[in-house]
């Protein structure tokens, strides 16, 4: 008995080297490990043994088994490790990355969905420098020597002629003097303030002015067309209103308002609880303004508006602090595609 039980682990052990896969593996457990297997079979066996050797024969029995299981457990788990390291870096059940698309920011976006409306509407798009003389950032527009926009603490001054342009109106003196009537253009860029960065206000921000001048140019027809930009941008079923404001450029000049969508007019703290959010400042174009590049305000009449693109796009998209528009968080702008 004792050489036989010598013996199977001879075989077990030398068996044991040739397990190469799952199949061999299996066939191992079922030549040694199961109920028909070798070592069942001497258990069967040891019944027949003289009693006195019996317990010391089982013992020896009981550990081949374990010592048995222990090999097999031990190959099993060395296929399963070279398995895995084999393939390594060539799962193809693994899910692909995704490629990170790019997408329009949200600034350049208003900027386009805005010019749009107004391309279809028959205007054109003008450029015009972001530095800028005193002359057309100020006095063509009207501005008196003393009005508090040419503080420093408004202006960017580069010199005492040049600055970083305070609005995009300046280009419409630019087209007035470059072209004779029929005008009627927007023109959308970066201008620039001497603010405190905060969540309301940043030196550099977007505008898009307007201007059309012709013969018979009315307040009626400025209405009509900023009321249809309106409904066209924030949604035909909008109230709108037009109040009395003040810009030295427009006589007379308003603001316009639509009825606050976010809370249906109702009052909540995007609208400061009025039921009203101020989209434009606009006007009919000052005479002075007129006489500043040779245009006759007897024949001609035109309006003018500006409208803030970053303030458009926090409207429009529910943000409440215009750093999120520049500091480029991607977990921000990818919000926006
Ligand atoms: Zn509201």
């Amino acid at each position: 008995m004792k050489e036989r039980i010598d013996a199977l682990l001879a075989e077990i052990r030398n068996a044991a080297e040739q397990l190469k896969d799952e199949d061999t593996a299996e066939q191992f457990r079922i030549a040694y490990l199961s109920r028909k297997g070798g070592i069942a079979q001497l258990f069967e066996d040891l019944k027949g043994v003289p009693k006195e050797v019996k317990p010391e024969m089982g013992k020896a029995l009981n550990i081949l088994r374990q010592q048995t299981q222990a090999i097999l457990d031990t190959a099993v788990e060395n296929l399963r490790q070279s398995q895995k390291s084999s393939v390594a870096g060539l799962d193809v059940t693994l899910p692909g990355r995704a490629v990170s698309r790019g997408h329009k920011h949200i600034v350049s976006a208003t900027i386009e969905e805005i010019s749009d409306i107004f391309r279809r509407m028959g205007f054109s798009i003008a450029d015009g420098p972001e530095i800028e003389t005193d002359y057309y950032n100020f006095e063509a527009l009207n501005f008196a020597a003393d009005h508090p926009a040419r503080d420093m603490q408004d202006t960017f001054f580069l010199s005492d002629s040049h600055l970083l342009r305070t609005h995009t109106t300046p280009v419409q003196v630019r087209l007035m003097e470059q072209y004779k009537p029929p005008i009627r253009a927007i023109f959308p860029g970066k201008v620039y303030r001497n603010e405190v960065i905060s969540a309301r206000s940043h030196v550099q921000f977007h505008q898009v002015d307007g201007l059309f001048v012709d013969k018979g140019v009315t307040f009626a027809d400025l209405k009509g067309t900023l009321i249809t930009f309106a409904k066209m941008y924030y949604g035909s079923s909008l109230k709108y209103r037009f109040r009395p404001s003040y810009f030295p450029f427009t006589e007379p000049s308003a603001e316009m308002d639509i009825s606050c969508y976010l809370c249906g007019a109702k009052g909540c703290r995007v609208c400061k609880y009025t039921g009203w959010l101020e989209i434009l400042g606009c006007g009919m174009v000052d005479p002075n303004v007129f006489s500043f590049v040779d245009v006759d305000p007897e024949e001609y009449s035109g309006y003018a508006f500006g409208i803030g693109i970053e303030r458009t796009a926090m409207l429009r998209h529910g943000l409440d602090d215009i750093r999120l528009l520049f500091e480029n968080d991607m977990r921000v702008n990818h919000q926006f595609n």
